[in-house]
């Protein structure tokens, strides 16, 4: 079982405040997965059933884990992490009973999110699968139907590959929902370079806009790395040269080489 199960946001520290863009993207993730977990009764008030599954597609490094992790903390609701790889590695008949051991703690822990990384990698097209991604699918859907309409436990299933969902995945009821998590334009990268540069040093000559312009291609885990290499650059100057602490900073030059180290992704 997942180490972190239900630590109560899986990283305690993570807010909205740590996503940069995908405003809009936020928005709905806030009204089909916040509304449902902290207001029940709105749902049940209106007579219409709390989406149980939510599915975040997009390539790799775009903020879809951190989104789970957020919304989780911003609810107070625990997390509950399933990798889709590390489940279908387990021996025969594991993978079925660790799922229903996620989903019985999660209950357990309501409100409670379930959060299934790489879930195209159980859950393809059955008719191309094997055997065991049959059984893993056909065990996560009586899971899911399970769910009491209460709303108290949300699934959010992560995937680069949406098209390649069992399409039972994807009907009422089940992941019904469904939101892309792109690539971000240059605003958003400006957005995710002040996230990933709150806590540094930056020096006077340093223009987020500029870097914005300058990392087409950046996902927002390019972006971290890009920050990380610059940060490390001015370490490694201070290191070489002293100085006091205090007149530390990264600077322009920093940024500007460590952008020649990091390649975008996209
Ligand atoms: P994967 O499909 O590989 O699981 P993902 O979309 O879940 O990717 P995350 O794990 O959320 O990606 O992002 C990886 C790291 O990249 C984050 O921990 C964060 O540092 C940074 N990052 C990604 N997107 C954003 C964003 N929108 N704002 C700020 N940081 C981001």
């Amino acid at each position: 079982e997942s180490a972190e199960a239900a630590e109560g946001g899986g990283d305690g520290r993570i807010s909205y405040e740590d996503i940069g863009g995908l405003d809009d993207e936020l928005d709905m993730v806030r009204e089909m997965i916040e509304l449902p977990l902290s207001e029940p009764e709105l749902f049940r008030q209106v007579g219409i059933d709390a989406p149980k599954g939510v599915l975040l597609y997009g390539p790799p490094g775009t903020g879809k884990t951190l989104i789970a992790r957020a919304v989780a903390n911003e609810v107070d609701a625990s997390f509950h992490n399933i990798s889709g790889p590390e489940i279908m590695s387990k021996y025969k008949g594991e993978s079925e009973e660790q799922l229903r051991e996620v989903f019985e703690k999660a209950r357990e822990d309501s409100p409670a999110i379930v959060f299934f990384d790489e879930i195209d990698s159980v859950a393809g097209k059955r008719d191309d699968s094997g055997d065991v991604e049959n059984r893993v699918v056909a065990q996560l859907l009586s899971l899911m139907d399970g769910l009491d309409a209460r709303g108290d436990v949300v699934v959010i299933g992560a995937t680069n590959r949406v098209d390649s969902l069992d399409p039972a995945l994807r009907r009422g009821g089940r992941f019904d929902r469904e939101i892309e998590i792109g690539v971000p334009d240059a605003i958003g990268r400006r957005e995710i370079f002040e996230v990933h540069t709150r806590g540094m040093p930056l020096s006077d000559d340093v223009s987020l806009e500029r870097l914005a312009e300058h990392t087409y291609g950046f996902v927002g885990a390019d972006v971290h790395a890009l920050a990380t290499e610059a940060g490390m650059n001015a370490l490694r100057r201070f290191r070489d040269d002293g100085g006091s602490l205090a007149d530390l900073t990264v600077t322009r030059a920093d940024f500007d080489a460590a952008r020649a180290a990091v390649d975008p992704s996209a």
